[in-house]
């Protein structure tokens, strides 16, 4: 029968043997020398079956509607939208979030596994038959086409880009879907305190899972490379680029976004040390 997200308990979502068979076992490969791995493409290597199956472990769905509360629906309610391109899926929180609450929303993600797992996600907590599309974000008009009054990018995902040049031509293609009017909500970690005074992460908000540990094994300027270790002592690894807040403030308005709220732990005011994550929230107009 189908459950909504209320019904959820700590481990839900995890391995399901429908989805095991839809995913691939494939390990996550880094070659001989991880620290060099600092690509946008690589992505697709670090999102194998094995983890995405591990990945609402981690990020803990019923923790994390409580924590979030209705942030991001407040916002998108605010300004009267109605449609919505969630670009980074992953496995369907967000998705499932805006069709639960009546948007007219879109799934795209640059990783098949991610998509499988995020449409079985979608039946299973209320029987939502998500629209997925596989597209990465440089290319995105190639695949995904209309124009929405919103576009979604959470969980810490453009951070996944490495090059200034892919991070800009993923900005105008989000630019370029969304209407006259519409409106960018996009997060990320606040990499500025991890690499200025060494990590703290209160783990309050997104790796909500307490047996789940995420913590960076390797920061420089150019690279964050993150170790997820879980309950059953498997490892997995993610290597992403430490944007840091004002350059991405600055991207987006370079890019052609007008106004730009940055919020810290989803609050207005914050001391730029404290929150673990910002979310940017960028208005066309
Ligand atoms: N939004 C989800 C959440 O909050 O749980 C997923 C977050 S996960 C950290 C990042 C997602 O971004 C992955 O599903 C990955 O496949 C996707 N991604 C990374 N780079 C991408 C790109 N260039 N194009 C499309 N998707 C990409």
């Amino acid at each position: 029968m189908a459950k909504s997200v209320d019904d959820l308990d700590s481990s839900a979502g995890s391995g399901t043997p429908d989805t095991a068979d839809l995913v691939a076992r494939e390990e996550q490969v880094f070659g001989d020398n991880p620290l060099e791995v600092r690509e946008s493409d690589h992505y697709t290597h670090e999102y194998v079956g094995s983890f995405v199956e591990k990945w609402d472990e981690l990020i803990d769905w019923k923790k994390r509607y409580e924590s979030e509360g209705s942030f991001f629906i407040d916002q998108l309610k605010a300004r009267g939208v109605k449609s919505v391109l969630d670009v980074a899926t992953g496995t369907g929180f967000h998705s499932v979030r805006l069709l639960e609450e009546g948007f007219d929303a879109v799934s795209a993600d640059g990783s098949p596994q991610m998509l499988a797992k995020a449409f079985s996600n979608g039946l299973t907590y209320g029987g939502h038959i998500l629209r997925v599309v596989h597209a990465d974000w440089r290319w995105l008009n190639r695949d995904v086409h209309g124009e929405y009054d919103a576009i979604i990018c959470l969980g810490n995902s453009f951070t996944h880009l490495f090059s200034e040049r892919d991070r800009r031509k993923a900005l105008a293609e989000f630019y370029a879907m969304l209407k006259h009017d519409g409106v960018l909500i996009i997060d990320q970690r606040n990499y500025d305190a991890i690499l200025d005074n060494g990590f703290s992460s209160k783990h309050t908000y997104y790796y909500a899972g307490e047996d789940v540990s995420a913590e960076p094994e390797y920061v420089d300027e150019g690279l964050a490379r993150f170790k997820y270790t879980f309950p059953d002592k498997s490892e997995f690894f993610l290597n992403m680029y430490p944007l840091r807040k004002n350059y991405m403030r600055r991207l987006m308005r370079e890019v052609g976004f007008q106004r730009i709220d940055t919020y810290g732990d989803f609050q207005e005011t914050y001391h730029d040390d404290e929150p673990d994550f910002f979310i940017h929230v960028a208005e066309k107009k």
